[in-house]
């Protein structure tokens, strides 16, 4: 079985931005900048932005964190993001998930124009990716390619199986696994499906992204089959330092003699997710001055 682990990868993205950003500094005088927005105290959030900040510095990206409290309104948001929008030494815009319950998620990612919207949220970038055409895409999503191309894992005619189909992960990871650069071939199962091992069953990779700890076992996974677990969650454990434990969807323990290749959790996905982001904030950059 091999372990296919994040942090690896995740270091050599950020090391082939990091010499790119200097190529960068040296042809337009400056260096990508990403904005930042964080609304309320939620811990969690205010522990993804450290996170960001970190690489924005490893990398040489310039950040502008901005705090917001969370009786904060859609309006005043709103305004803000203009104002970044319209702000020339900006070229990515990122807002923290998970907003409070008076701003619209929805509003919140049409504002973002396009072109800054760094996180690949905008119905122009979801669009064109469904298109094959350039855009900034999900960082997710874009992290699990990258994975796979690290550890030179193809999908070219193979079966793929994803579980889950949010915005931010099932979706956009269909998308682009369904392009002529990918040729693979998706399933899409989600909390409707019928008889879910039916379609796993049938994977030669299976990605997983539910968010319920340890529902996958062996007996839904097909022989040598490539897993990805995209799921994270806290889960009390006594037996740990901290009292808790990240559970990721997959029963690791159970399914690992069946796995060709498997994603641990934490260490998997993860730490793919920051480094993308860097690059698509790079690749922000850098269309922005080739289109001036
Ligand atoms: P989400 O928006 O809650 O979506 C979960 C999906 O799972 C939904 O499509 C849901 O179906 C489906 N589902 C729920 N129960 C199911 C079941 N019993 N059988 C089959 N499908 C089921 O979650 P998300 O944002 O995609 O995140 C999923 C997990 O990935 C979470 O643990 C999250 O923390 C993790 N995540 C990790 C990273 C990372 O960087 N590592 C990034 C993003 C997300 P319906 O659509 O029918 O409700």
């Amino acid at each position: 079985m091999i372990l296919l682990l994040g942090i690896p990868v995740a270091k050599a993205i950020k090391d082939e931005c990091k010499l790119k950003i200097i190529d960068f500094q040296s042809k337009y005088h400056r260096l990508p900048q990403l904005a930042v927005i964080l609304v309320g105290d939620n811990p969690s959030s205010q522990s993804y932005v450290k996170g960001k900040r970190k690489a924005c510095d490893y990398v040489g990206i310039q950040h502008k964190d901005i705090f917001l409290e969370k009786d904060t309104t859609e309006g005043q948001l709103l305004d803000i993001i203009e104002n970044l929008n319209k702000d020339e030494k900006v070229d990515g815009i990122l807002v923290q998930l998970p907003l409070p319950p008076q701003i619209s998620e929805k509003k919140v990612n049409e504002a973002i124009v396009p072109e800054k919207d760094v996180d690949g949220f905008n119905p122009v970038n979801v669009g064109s990716l469904l298109l094959g055409r350039k855009a900034l895409s999900p960082c997710t999503p874009r992290g699990i390619l990258k994975m796979l191309d690290y550890y030179g894992i193809t999908t070219e005619g193979k079966n793929v199986c994803i579980v889950g189909r949010s915005n931010l992960v099932g979706k956009p990871m269909a998308s682009m696994l369904i392009q002529k650069d990918r040729n693979a071939t998706v399933t899409i199962c989600h909390s409707h499906t019928k008889n879910l091992k039916d379609y796993t069953l049938k994977a030669d990779i299976l990605i997983i992204a539910v968010g319920k700890p340890s529902m996958f076992k062996k007996e839904m996974l097909k022989q040598n089959a490539v897993v990805i677990d995209v799921g994270i969650t806290m889960v009390n454990d006594s037996s740990s330092k901290k009292g808790y434990v990240w559970k990721g969807d997959v029963d690791f323990e159970d399914v690992k003699e069946k796995c060709f290749a498997i994603t641990p959790v934490p260490k998997g996905v993860g730490p793919m997710t920051i480094a993308v982001l860097m690059q698509n904030t790079l690749d922000a950059a850098l269309n922005r001055e080739e289109r001036k």
